[in-house]
Protein backbone atom coordinates (compact mmCIF):
# COMPACT_ATOMS: atom_id res chain seq x y z
CA UNK A 1 0.00 0.00 0.00
CA UNK A 2 2.40 2.74 -0.84
CA UNK A 3 1.55 6.07 -2.65
CA UNK A 4 3.36 8.26 -4.72
CA UNK A 5 2.55 11.49 -3.13
CA UNK A 6 6.05 12.30 -1.36
CA UNK A 7 7.13 13.61 -5.03
CA UNK A 8 3.97 15.51 -5.54
CA UNK A 9 4.38 19.67 -6.28
CA UNK A 10 3.11 21.40 -3.21
CA UNK A 11 -0.53 22.90 -3.84
CA UNK A 12 -0.97 26.62 -3.15
CA UNK A 13 -3.54 25.94 -1.18
CA UNK A 14 -1.41 23.47 0.51
CA UNK A 15 1.14 25.83 0.96
CA UNK A 16 -0.50 28.49 2.57
CA UNK A 17 -2.60 25.96 5.24
CA UNK A 18 1.02 25.10 6.03
CA UNK A 19 2.44 28.72 6.24
CA UNK A 20 -0.97 29.66 9.02
CA UNK A 21 -0.02 26.84 10.79
CA UNK A 22 3.71 27.47 11.51
CA UNK A 23 2.22 31.04 12.30
CA UNK A 24 1.11 29.83 15.20
CA UNK A 25 1.66 26.59 16.80
CA UNK A 26 4.18 26.66 19.33
CA UNK A 27 5.29 22.60 18.30
CA UNK A 28 7.00 21.58 15.43
CA UNK A 29 4.72 22.19 11.52
CA UNK A 30 6.08 19.38 9.10
CA UNK A 31 5.09 19.23 5.03
CA UNK A 32 6.63 17.07 3.08
CA UNK A 33 9.74 18.83 2.71
CA UNK A 34 10.22 18.64 6.48
CA UNK A 35 13.74 16.49 7.37
CA UNK A 36 11.28 14.72 9.87
CA UNK A 37 8.31 14.24 7.37
CA UNK A 38 8.45 10.79 6.89
CA UNK A 39 9.33 9.38 10.68
CA UNK A 40 6.58 11.71 11.62
CA UNK A 41 3.79 9.84 9.34
CA UNK A 42 4.35 6.26 10.34
CA UNK A 43 2.44 4.82 12.57
CA UNK A 44 2.85 1.23 14.79
CA UNK A 45 1.40 -0.79 11.69
CA UNK A 46 3.55 -0.19 9.05
CA UNK A 47 0.80 -1.91 6.45
CA UNK A 48 -0.14 1.94 6.09
CA UNK A 49 1.57 4.41 4.23
CA UNK A 50 -0.12 7.61 4.32
CA UNK A 51 1.26 11.41 2.90
CA UNK A 52 -0.56 13.76 5.06
CA UNK A 53 -0.25 17.40 3.43
CA UNK A 54 0.93 18.44 6.90
CA UNK A 55 1.66 17.42 10.35
CA UNK A 56 1.04 19.85 13.35
CA UNK A 57 2.66 18.28 16.09
CA UNK A 58 0.79 20.65 18.83
CA UNK A 59 2.77 21.79 21.86
CA UNK A 60 -0.21 21.89 24.12
CA UNK A 61 -3.84 22.83 24.00
CA UNK A 62 -3.38 26.29 22.62
CA UNK A 63 -1.76 24.74 19.86
CA UNK A 64 -4.44 22.09 19.34
CA UNK A 65 -7.08 25.02 19.61
CA UNK A 66 -5.13 26.90 16.33
CA UNK A 67 -4.78 23.60 14.82
CA UNK A 68 -8.69 23.48 14.45
CA UNK A 69 -9.51 26.89 14.07
CA UNK A 70 -6.91 26.87 10.35
CA UNK A 71 -8.71 23.47 9.58
CA UNK A 72 -12.28 25.52 10.35
CA UNK A 73 -10.57 27.75 7.63
CA UNK A 74 -9.12 25.64 5.41
CA UNK A 75 -11.62 22.06 5.18
CA UNK A 76 -8.59 19.52 4.94
CA UNK A 77 -9.54 16.37 5.83
CA UNK A 78 -8.21 16.10 9.39
CA UNK A 79 -6.82 12.96 11.56
CA UNK A 80 -6.13 12.78 15.26
CA UNK A 81 -2.68 11.31 16.71
CA UNK A 82 -2.43 9.85 19.80
CA UNK A 83 -0.02 6.84 20.36
CA UNK A 84 -0.52 5.86 16.73
CA UNK A 85 -1.50 2.43 17.04
CA UNK A 86 -4.76 1.73 15.76
CA UNK A 87 -4.31 -0.86 13.11
CA UNK A 88 -6.24 1.07 10.80
CA UNK A 89 -3.70 3.55 10.54
CA UNK A 90 -6.33 6.24 11.02
CA UNK A 91 -4.15 8.68 13.46
CA UNK A 92 -2.37 9.66 9.74
CA UNK A 93 -4.64 10.51 7.10
CA UNK A 94 -3.61 10.93 3.34
CA UNK A 95 -3.20 14.73 1.71
CA UNK A 96 -4.89 16.77 4.72
CA UNK A 97 -4.10 17.76 8.20
CA UNK A 98 -2.83 15.60 10.98
CA UNK A 99 -3.19 17.18 14.43
CA UNK A 100 -0.35 15.22 16.20
CA UNK A 101 -0.36 14.97 20.21
CA UNK A 102 2.52 13.03 20.25
CA UNK A 103 4.97 15.73 21.99
CA UNK A 104 2.00 16.41 24.81
CA UNK A 105 3.88 14.14 27.02
CA UNK A 106 2.27 15.66 31.05
CA UNK A 107 1.63 13.52 33.40
CA UNK A 108 0.45 14.49 37.01
CA UNK A 109 -0.11 11.69 39.68
CA UNK A 110 -2.07 13.04 42.68
CA UNK A 111 -1.59 10.34 45.09
CA UNK A 112 -3.85 11.57 47.85
CA UNK A 113 -7.26 11.59 45.53
CA UNK A 114 -5.50 8.75 43.83
CA UNK A 115 -6.00 10.00 40.53
CA UNK A 116 -4.06 11.08 37.14
CA UNK A 117 -4.12 13.94 34.89
CA UNK A 118 -1.98 13.25 31.13
CA UNK A 119 -2.24 14.73 28.26
CA UNK A 120 -3.13 12.99 24.53
CA UNK A 121 0.29 11.78 24.08
CA UNK A 122 1.15 9.90 26.60
CA UNK A 123 1.67 6.19 25.96
CA UNK A 124 0.88 3.59 28.74
CA UNK A 125 4.12 2.72 29.22
CA UNK A 126 4.44 6.18 30.55
CA UNK A 127 1.80 6.59 32.33
CA UNK A 128 2.12 3.27 34.30
CA UNK A 129 5.59 4.28 34.93
CA UNK A 130 4.60 7.44 36.91
CA UNK A 131 1.39 5.84 39.12
CA UNK A 132 3.68 2.89 40.20
CA UNK A 133 5.87 5.16 41.72
CA UNK A 134 2.75 5.25 44.24
CA UNK A 135 1.87 1.53 43.81
CA UNK A 136 -1.18 3.24 42.23
CA UNK A 137 -2.74 2.27 38.56
CA UNK A 138 -5.66 2.65 36.20
CA UNK A 139 -7.09 -0.45 33.43
CA UNK A 140 -4.50 0.49 30.50
CA UNK A 141 -2.91 -1.71 27.62
CA UNK A 142 -1.12 -4.43 27.54
CA UNK A 143 1.60 -2.91 24.75
CA UNK A 144 3.66 0.05 26.35
CA UNK A 145 3.52 2.13 23.36
CA UNK A 146 -0.30 1.92 23.11
CA UNK A 147 -1.80 5.80 23.14
CA UNK A 148 -3.78 6.34 25.96
CA UNK A 149 -5.59 8.07 24.12
CA UNK A 150 -7.48 5.95 21.29
CA UNK A 151 -7.35 3.22 23.75
CA UNK A 152 -9.79 4.95 26.49
CA UNK A 153 -11.47 6.67 23.62
CA UNK A 154 -12.22 3.28 22.44
CA UNK A 155 -13.50 1.86 25.42
CA UNK A 156 -9.94 -0.47 26.78
CA UNK A 157 -9.74 -3.70 27.90
CA UNK A 158 -7.29 -4.15 30.55
CA UNK A 159 -5.64 -7.16 32.50
CA UNK A 160 -7.88 -5.69 35.04
CA UNK A 161 -10.74 -4.59 33.67
CA UNK A 162 -13.47 -7.16 35.59
CA UNK A 163 -11.94 -5.53 38.77
CA UNK A 164 -11.79 -1.57 37.80
CA UNK A 165 -13.74 -1.44 34.57
CA UNK A 166 -12.60 -0.70 31.39
CA UNK A 167 -9.71 2.67 30.63
CA UNK A 168 -12.84 4.68 29.81
CA UNK A 169 -14.92 3.64 32.91
CA UNK A 170 -12.07 4.91 34.97
CA UNK A 171 -12.37 8.60 33.13
CA UNK A 172 -13.13 11.82 35.89
CA UNK A 173 -13.12 13.66 32.95
CA UNK A 174 -11.05 14.75 29.72
CA UNK A 175 -10.41 18.23 28.10
CA UNK A 176 -11.85 18.30 24.37
CA UNK A 177 -11.59 20.91 21.57
CA UNK A 178 -14.20 20.79 19.81
CA UNK A 179 -14.92 21.76 16.58
CA UNK A 180 -15.65 25.50 16.95
CA UNK A 181 -12.39 25.70 19.00
CA UNK A 182 -14.04 26.13 22.13
CA UNK A 183 -12.11 23.99 25.10
CA UNK A 184 -14.33 22.08 27.10
CA UNK A 185 -14.28 20.10 30.13
CA UNK A 186 -16.19 17.16 30.07
CA UNK A 187 -17.21 14.99 32.91
CA UNK A 188 -19.84 14.12 35.23
CA UNK A 189 -21.07 17.74 35.95
CA UNK A 190 -20.42 19.32 32.80
CA UNK A 191 -21.05 18.59 29.22
CA UNK A 192 -22.17 14.91 30.30
CA UNK A 193 -23.43 14.08 26.90
CA UNK A 194 -19.65 14.52 25.96
CA UNK A 195 -18.61 13.03 28.48
CA UNK A 196 -21.00 10.15 27.78
CA UNK A 197 -19.40 9.89 24.35
CA UNK A 198 -15.72 9.84 25.50
CA UNK A 199 -16.50 6.79 27.30
CA UNK A 200 -16.46 4.09 24.43
CA UNK A 201 -17.37 6.08 21.31
CA UNK A 202 -14.83 9.13 21.51
CA UNK A 203 -13.62 9.58 18.18
CA UNK A 204 -15.01 12.11 15.63
CA UNK A 205 -16.04 14.57 18.43
CA UNK A 206 -13.09 16.59 19.03
CA UNK A 207 -9.47 16.46 20.45
CA UNK A 208 -9.01 15.23 23.93
CA UNK A 209 -6.23 17.17 24.84
CA UNK A 210 -5.94 15.21 28.50
CA UNK A 211 -7.74 12.69 30.03
CA UNK A 212 -8.31 12.46 33.96
CA UNK A 213 -8.30 8.71 35.48
CA UNK A 214 -9.10 7.57 38.80
CA UNK A 215 -6.38 4.82 40.09
CA UNK A 216 -6.20 1.83 42.21
CA UNK A 217 -3.92 0.56 44.37
CA UNK A 218 -1.84 -2.17 42.70
CA UNK A 219 1.98 -3.01 42.56
CA UNK A 220 4.43 -2.39 42.37
CA UNK A 221 4.85 -6.19 42.58
CA UNK A 222 1.52 -8.11 41.67
CA UNK A 223 0.76 -12.24 41.47
CA UNK A 224 -0.02 -13.31 37.74
CA UNK A 225 -0.47 -16.72 36.33
CA UNK A 226 0.95 -17.51 33.15
CA UNK A 227 0.00 -21.59 31.79
CA UNK A 228 1.81 -22.44 28.43
CA UNK A 229 -0.87 -25.70 27.69
CA UNK A 230 0.09 -28.05 24.80
CA UNK A 231 -1.45 -27.57 21.87
CA UNK A 232 -3.20 -31.01 21.36
CA UNK A 233 -5.07 -30.69 24.29
CA UNK A 234 -6.32 -27.37 22.78
CA UNK A 235 -9.75 -28.05 22.60
CA UNK A 236 -10.68 -29.83 26.18
CA UNK A 237 -8.62 -26.58 27.91
CA UNK A 238 -10.42 -24.55 25.49
CA UNK A 239 -13.92 -25.84 27.26
CA UNK A 240 -12.60 -26.15 30.52
CA UNK A 241 -11.39 -22.29 30.43
CA UNK A 242 -14.53 -21.40 29.34
CA UNK A 243 -16.61 -22.68 32.17
CA UNK A 244 -13.72 -21.40 34.70
CA UNK A 245 -13.18 -17.94 33.27
CA UNK A 246 -16.60 -16.45 33.85
CA UNK A 247 -16.94 -17.49 37.32
CA UNK A 248 -13.47 -16.82 38.63
CA UNK A 249 -13.37 -14.01 41.40
CA UNK A 250 -13.71 -10.26 39.52
CA UNK A 251 -9.80 -9.36 41.04
CA UNK A 252 -9.02 -11.98 38.28
CA UNK A 253 -9.60 -10.94 34.38
CA UNK A 254 -8.33 -14.41 32.54
CA UNK A 255 -7.44 -14.67 29.13
CA UNK A 256 -6.93 -17.59 26.70
CA UNK A 257 -4.34 -16.99 23.75
CA UNK A 258 -3.77 -19.27 20.90
CA UNK A 259 0.08 -18.42 19.99
CA UNK A 260 3.09 -20.28 19.33
CA UNK A 261 6.02 -19.96 21.43
CA UNK A 262 8.31 -16.85 21.42
CA UNK A 263 11.98 -17.07 21.44
CA UNK A 264 12.54 -16.33 24.56
CA UNK A 265 15.64 -17.44 26.08
CA UNK A 266 13.87 -17.86 29.56
CA UNK A 267 11.85 -20.64 28.01
CA UNK A 268 13.39 -23.83 26.93
CA UNK A 269 14.51 -23.80 23.22
CA UNK A 270 12.98 -27.23 22.18
CA UNK A 271 9.56 -25.64 22.99
CA UNK A 272 10.55 -22.29 20.66
CA UNK A 273 8.24 -21.83 17.82
CA UNK A 274 5.79 -24.65 18.98
CA UNK A 275 1.94 -23.98 18.65
CA UNK A 276 0.08 -24.02 22.16
CA UNK A 277 -2.37 -22.65 24.42
CA UNK A 278 -1.59 -19.90 27.30
CA UNK A 279 -3.86 -19.49 29.81
CA UNK A 280 -2.96 -16.55 31.88
CA UNK A 281 -4.58 -13.63 34.59
CA UNK A 282 -2.72 -11.30 36.86
CA UNK A 283 -4.39 -10.39 40.27
CA UNK A 284 -5.34 -7.03 40.99
CA UNK A 285 -5.70 -7.10 44.50
CA UNK A 286 -2.97 -7.36 47.41
CA UNK A 287 -1.06 -10.50 47.64
CA UNK A 288 -2.60 -12.43 49.97
CA UNK A 289 -5.40 -14.67 48.56
CA UNK A 290 -3.88 -14.42 45.25
CA UNK A 291 -2.89 -18.23 44.96
CA UNK A 292 -6.00 -19.17 45.86
CA UNK A 293 -7.74 -16.84 43.48
CA UNK A 294 -5.34 -18.06 40.40
CA UNK A 295 -5.11 -21.37 40.88
CA UNK A 296 -7.62 -22.83 39.16
CA UNK A 297 -6.00 -21.58 35.83
CA UNK A 298 -3.44 -23.76 36.52
CA UNK A 299 -5.72 -26.80 36.73
CA UNK A 300 -7.29 -27.46 32.79
CA UNK A 301 -4.34 -30.05 32.03
CA UNK A 302 -0.51 -30.43 32.50
CA UNK A 303 0.85 -27.28 31.44
CA UNK A 304 3.94 -27.74 29.63
CA UNK A 305 5.25 -24.50 31.17
CA UNK A 306 4.20 -22.57 34.21
CA UNK A 307 5.45 -19.05 34.15
CA UNK A 308 3.21 -18.08 37.14
CA UNK A 309 4.37 -16.02 40.13
CA UNK A 310 4.97 -12.61 41.49
CA UNK A 311 6.54 -10.00 38.76
CA UNK A 312 6.68 -5.93 38.95
CA UNK A 313 3.54 -4.49 37.37
CA UNK A 314 5.90 -2.56 34.86
CA UNK A 315 6.89 -6.35 33.19
CA UNK A 316 3.56 -7.54 33.04
CA UNK A 317 2.76 -4.71 31.51
CA UNK A 318 5.37 -4.81 29.03
CA UNK A 319 5.99 -8.52 28.44
CA UNK A 320 4.82 -8.77 25.10
CA UNK A 321 5.87 -5.31 23.98
CA UNK A 322 9.15 -7.21 21.85
CA UNK A 323 6.36 -9.59 19.86
CA UNK A 324 4.69 -6.73 18.79
CA UNK A 325 7.28 -3.93 17.31
CA UNK A 326 6.58 -0.88 15.61
CA UNK A 327 6.64 -1.21 11.98
CA UNK A 328 5.81 -4.69 11.51
CA UNK A 329 2.87 -5.22 9.91
CA UNK A 330 -0.27 -6.32 11.65
CA UNK A 331 -4.31 -7.03 10.73
CA UNK A 332 -7.23 -6.77 13.98
CA UNK A 333 -10.62 -8.38 14.07
CA UNK A 334 -12.95 -8.76 16.96
CA UNK A 335 -16.02 -10.24 17.94
CA UNK A 336 -18.31 -9.78 21.10
CA UNK A 337 -19.46 -13.16 22.59
CA UNK A 338 -21.61 -13.80 24.47
CA UNK A 339 -20.55 -17.81 25.31
CA UNK A 340 -18.03 -19.83 23.56
CA UNK A 341 -20.07 -22.93 21.98
CA UNK A 342 -18.15 -26.02 21.17
CA UNK A 343 -19.00 -24.97 17.69
CA UNK A 344 -17.34 -21.86 18.18
CA UNK A 345 -14.13 -23.66 19.54
CA UNK A 346 -14.59 -25.85 16.75
CA UNK A 347 -14.13 -22.89 14.20
CA UNK A 348 -11.20 -21.20 16.02
CA UNK A 349 -9.35 -24.74 15.89
CA UNK A 350 -9.93 -25.13 12.43
CA UNK A 351 -8.93 -21.87 11.46
CA UNK A 352 -6.13 -21.42 14.34
CA UNK A 353 -4.27 -24.61 12.06
CA UNK A 354 -3.63 -22.34 9.15
CA UNK A 355 -2.58 -19.34 11.52
CA UNK A 356 -0.33 -17.37 8.87
CA UNK A 357 2.46 -16.75 11.04
CA UNK A 358 3.93 -17.68 14.59
CA UNK A 359 3.75 -13.91 15.72
CA UNK A 360 -0.23 -14.13 14.93
CA UNK A 361 -2.29 -15.36 17.40
CA UNK A 362 -6.05 -15.50 18.55
CA UNK A 363 -6.70 -13.64 22.12
CA UNK A 364 -9.94 -14.42 24.19
CA UNK A 365 -10.72 -11.98 26.70
CA UNK A 366 -12.76 -12.53 29.64
CA UNK A 367 -15.63 -9.67 30.46
CA UNK A 368 -18.27 -8.81 32.78
CA UNK A 369 -17.84 -7.73 36.44
CA UNK A 370 -17.12 -4.31 36.64
CA UNK A 371 -17.38 -4.23 32.45
CA UNK A 372 -21.34 -5.61 32.74
CA UNK A 373 -22.13 -3.42 35.72
CA UNK A 374 -21.96 0.30 33.82
CA UNK A 375 -25.19 0.67 32.32
CA UNK A 376 -26.08 2.02 28.63
CA UNK A 377 -27.18 5.79 29.91
CA UNK A 378 -23.37 6.00 31.64
CA UNK A 379 -21.35 5.50 28.83
CA UNK A 380 -21.12 4.93 24.84
CA UNK A 381 -19.39 1.42 25.23
CA UNK A 382 -21.88 -0.72 23.80
CA UNK A 383 -20.84 -3.96 24.40
CA UNK A 384 -21.42 -4.58 27.91
CA UNK A 385 -23.57 -7.97 28.26
CA UNK A 386 -20.56 -9.81 26.08
CA UNK A 387 -19.13 -12.11 28.65
CA UNK A 388 -15.90 -12.67 26.03
CA UNK A 389 -14.13 -10.88 23.22
CA UNK A 390 -12.48 -12.58 20.57
CA UNK A 391 -9.92 -10.60 19.05
CA UNK A 392 -8.10 -11.96 15.77
CA UNK A 393 -4.82 -10.49 15.69
CA UNK A 394 -2.01 -11.37 12.39
CA UNK A 395 1.49 -10.43 12.73
CA UNK A 396 3.93 -10.61 9.87
CA UNK A 397 6.60 -8.85 8.11
CA UNK A 398 6.90 -9.81 4.61
CA UNK A 399 4.50 -8.03 2.39
CA UNK A 400 4.49 -10.40 0.08
CA UNK A 401 1.85 -11.43 2.70
CA UNK A 402 -0.38 -8.90 3.35
CA UNK A 403 -3.15 -10.93 1.31
CA UNK A 404 -2.82 -14.05 2.81
CA UNK A 405 -2.69 -12.74 6.27
CA UNK A 406 -5.37 -10.01 6.24
CA UNK A 407 -7.39 -13.03 4.49
CA UNK A 408 -6.90 -15.62 7.12
CA UNK A 409 -8.44 -12.79 9.59
CA UNK A 410 -10.89 -12.36 7.62
CA UNK A 411 -11.62 -15.51 7.00
CA UNK A 412 -11.86 -16.91 10.67
CA UNK A 413 -13.63 -13.32 11.40
CA UNK A 414 -16.73 -14.69 8.94
CA UNK A 415 -16.48 -18.15 10.16
CA UNK A 416 -17.16 -16.76 13.69
CA UNK A 417 -19.92 -14.74 13.18
CA UNK A 418 -22.65 -17.10 13.66
CA UNK A 419 -21.57 -17.72 17.23
CA UNK A 420 -21.11 -13.97 18.03
CA UNK A 421 -23.16 -11.44 20.04
CA UNK A 422 -22.72 -9.29 16.96
CA UNK A 423 -20.60 -6.58 18.67
CA UNK A 424 -17.24 -5.18 17.27
CA UNK A 425 -14.50 -3.57 19.27
CA UNK A 426 -13.49 -0.34 17.77
CA UNK A 427 -9.96 -0.79 18.67
CA UNK A 428 -9.74 -4.04 16.78
CA UNK A 429 -11.41 -3.17 14.01
CA UNK A 430 -9.58 -3.94 10.74
CA UNK A 431 -8.34 -1.43 8.44
CA UNK A 432 -10.99 1.10 8.61
CA UNK A 433 -12.08 -0.05 4.80
CA UNK A 434 -15.01 -2.27 6.20
CA UNK A 435 -15.83 0.48 9.14
CA UNK A 436 -18.53 1.53 7.58
CA UNK A 437 -20.40 -1.72 6.97
CA UNK A 438 -19.66 -2.32 10.54
CA UNK A 439 -20.45 1.18 12.20
CA UNK A 440 -23.44 -0.37 14.13
CA UNK A 441 -21.30 -3.64 15.07
CA UNK A 442 -19.20 -1.03 16.66
CA UNK A 443 -21.67 1.47 18.30
CA UNK A 444 -24.67 -0.89 18.41
CA UNK A 445 -27.22 1.35 20.59
CA UNK A 446 -25.50 4.10 20.85
CA UNK A 447 -25.34 5.05 17.25
CA UNK A 448 -28.91 7.28 17.14
CA UNK A 449 -27.58 9.40 20.13
CA UNK A 450 -23.81 10.15 19.06
CA UNK A 451 -24.87 11.13 15.45
CA UNK A 452 -26.87 13.94 17.05
CA UNK A 453 -24.10 14.86 19.24
CA UNK A 454 -22.01 14.68 16.31
CA UNK A 455 -23.96 17.20 14.26
CA UNK A 456 -24.41 19.37 17.09
CA UNK A 457 -20.94 19.36 18.36
CA UNK A 458 -19.69 19.14 14.75
CA UNK A 459 -21.90 20.21 12.49
CA UNK A 460 -19.46 20.76 9.59
CA UNK A 461 -18.22 17.09 9.90
CA UNK A 462 -14.60 18.80 10.14
CA UNK A 463 -13.41 15.20 12.34
CA UNK A 464 -15.39 12.69 10.47
CA UNK A 465 -12.38 12.01 8.46
CA UNK A 466 -14.70 9.01 6.52
CA UNK A 467 -16.95 11.42 4.95
CA UNK A 468 -15.04 13.60 4.06
CA UNK A 469 -11.78 11.43 2.58
CA UNK A 470 -11.64 11.85 -1.61
C1 LIG B 1 0.02 -4.19 20.10
C2 LIG B 1 -1.33 -3.69 20.48
C3 LIG B 1 -1.88 -4.09 21.67
C4 LIG B 1 -3.14 -3.65 22.03
N1 LIG B 1 -3.68 -4.09 23.19
C5 LIG B 1 -4.91 -3.71 23.52
C6 LIG B 1 -5.50 -4.15 24.73
O1 LIG B 1 -4.90 -4.87 25.51
N2 LIG B 1 -6.74 -3.76 25.00
C7 LIG B 1 -7.44 -2.92 24.17
O2 LIG B 1 -8.56 -2.57 24.51
N3 LIG B 1 -6.89 -2.47 23.02
C8 LIG B 1 -5.66 -2.86 22.69
N4 LIG B 1 -5.13 -2.42 21.51
C9 LIG B 1 -5.92 -1.58 20.61
C10 LIG B 1 -5.75 -0.12 20.99
O3 LIG B 1 -6.64 0.17 22.02
C11 LIG B 1 -6.07 0.78 19.80
O4 LIG B 1 -5.14 0.51 18.80
C12 LIG B 1 -6.05 2.27 20.17
O5 LIG B 1 -6.66 2.99 19.12
C13 LIG B 1 -4.66 2.79 20.38
O6 LIG B 1 -4.68 4.13 20.79
P1 LIG B 1 -3.61 5.17 20.18
O7 LIG B 1 -3.80 6.46 20.85
O8 LIG B 1 -2.26 4.55 20.19
O9 LIG B 1 -4.15 5.18 18.70
P2 LIG B 1 -4.11 6.23 17.49
O10 LIG B 1 -3.80 5.37 16.32
O11 LIG B 1 -3.26 7.40 17.74
O12 LIG B 1 -5.61 6.70 17.47
C14 LIG B 1 -6.67 5.80 17.29
C15 LIG B 1 -7.91 6.57 16.85
O13 LIG B 1 -8.33 7.45 17.90
C16 LIG B 1 -8.32 8.79 17.44
N5 LIG B 1 -7.66 9.62 18.45
C17 LIG B 1 -6.42 9.42 18.94
N6 LIG B 1 -6.14 10.34 19.87
C18 LIG B 1 -7.21 11.13 19.96
C19 LIG B 1 -7.53 12.26 20.75
N7 LIG B 1 -6.65 12.74 21.63
N8 LIG B 1 -8.73 12.85 20.60
C20 LIG B 1 -9.63 12.36 19.72
N9 LIG B 1 -9.40 11.28 18.94
C21 LIG B 1 -8.19 10.68 19.05
C22 LIG B 1 -7.47 8.78 16.18
O14 LIG B 1 -7.87 9.75 15.26
C23 LIG B 1 -7.67 7.41 15.64
O15 LIG B 1 -8.80 7.35 14.81
C24 LIG B 1 -3.85 -2.80 21.16
C25 LIG B 1 -3.29 -2.40 19.95
C26 LIG B 1 -2.05 -2.83 19.63
C27 LIG B 1 -1.49 -2.39 18.34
Amino acid sequence: MTSDMATAPVAVNERSMVDDLRACLRGQVMDRSHPEYDRARQVWNGVNDRHPTVIARCAGTADVVEAVRVARQRQPVVSIRGGGHQVAGSAVCDNGLVIDLSAMKGIHVDPVRRTVRAQGGVTWGELDRETQLFGLATPGGEVTTTGIAGFTLGGGMALTSRKFGLACDNLRSVEIVTADGAVRTASREQHRDLFWAVRGAGRGLGVVTSFEFDLHPLGPQVAQAQYVYPYEEAERIMRGWRELAPAMPESVTPQLILWSVPEDPEIPAELHGRKAVFVIGLFAGPADGADEALAPLGTLGTPLLDLSGPMPYLDVQSSVDEVFPHGGRYYMKSHGMHDLSDEAIASLLEWDATRPTPESLIAIRTLGGAVARVGPEESAFPHRSDVFNVSIDAGWQDPAMDDTAVGWARGLWDALRPHASGGVYINFSGLGDEADGLRHAVFGSSQARLADLRASYDPDGLFDTAARRP
